[in-house]
């Protein structure tokens, strides 16, 4: 795990994964990334080549609970009264174009090739931000109904990737979605919050000193906090919330 994070570290101060001097690294990047970049569709290893990663809406200086923009590093004024169910998170992007547009492709469009780019850039982020890695990741579970509908859960292919890169299982079993939630993006705060009341159910007890809860975007965070809520219920008591982006 140290070696691979080192490998992480040394790829953000490079910024060429390809350049490291681990094979077996090498070998499991290249079997999960594209070959093009996302945007510009030139060949390209790392999912955004180097023109285009200039141009993606980096989230910066944010909150260190919930990721809000702040002009300083610190925690906000909405965590220091209200805190979020989570104990820190890890989000590389604003939620604009174009990165708003290729997480409505991967999620509506089957653009699948955009998930492991997507999770090589959480991964840089996390290993950027965080100084210890959770035991496991946990996507957001979506319900059966949107399952069937959609045919996969973007929140896993994100999961799936970003965990392949720092060496953390992905673990389906520990929460469920018990609910059949409506949209939250046409809802207030207050209404995202009942939306999300009772929406999911934990499973495994305690299975984690420390895990990392996985969404495609945070919005208001309802949906992570009604996860939290649940797990620390269950015996969970470090509990991270990483995304690509933030509304
Ligand atoms: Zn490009
Ligand atoms: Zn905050």
């Amino acid at each position: 795990m140290k070696q691979l994070l080192s490998h992480l570290q040394n790829f953000r101060v490079d910024n060429s994964l390809v350049r490291q001097s681990s094979i077996a690294l090498k070998t499991a990047f290249n079997s999960i990334l594209p070959l093009r970049c996302c945007l510009c569709m030139q060949p390209d290893q790392h999912g955004f080549c180097h023109q285009c990663k200039q141009l993606l809406p980096w989230l910066g200086c944010a909150c260190m609970k919930c990721g809000t923009t702040l002009p300083t590093e610190g925690i906000c004024g909405r965590c220091q009264t209200k805190p979020v169910g989570f104990d820190s998170s890890a989000i590389p992007f604003r939620y604009i174009d174009p990165i708003s547009h290729e997480i409505h492709s991967l999620k509506y469009r089957r653009k699948l090739a955009v998930a492991p780019a997507l999770g090589k850039m959480l991964a840089t982020q996390v290993v950027k931000n965080m100084s210890q890695l959770p035991d496991a990741l946990l996507p957001v579970p979506l319900h059966i109904n949107r399952i069937k509908q959609r045919g996969f859960n973007q929140a896993g292919l994100i999961a799936e990737s970003t965990g392949k890169l720092l060496g953390i299982p992905v673990d389906y079993e520990v929460i469920s979605r018990s609910k059949d939630t409506v949209s939250q993006t046409s809802l207030d705060q207050e209404e995202r919050g009942k939306n999300m009341h009772k929406a999911f159910a934990v499973h495994v007890n305690g299975r984690y000193d420390a895990v990392a809860v996985i969404d495609d975007v945070i919005t208001s965070g309802a949906t992570i906090d009604a996860i939290c809520t649940e797990l620390r219920l269950n015996g969970y008591d470090n509990i991270s919330a990483w995304a690509i982006a933030k509304t």
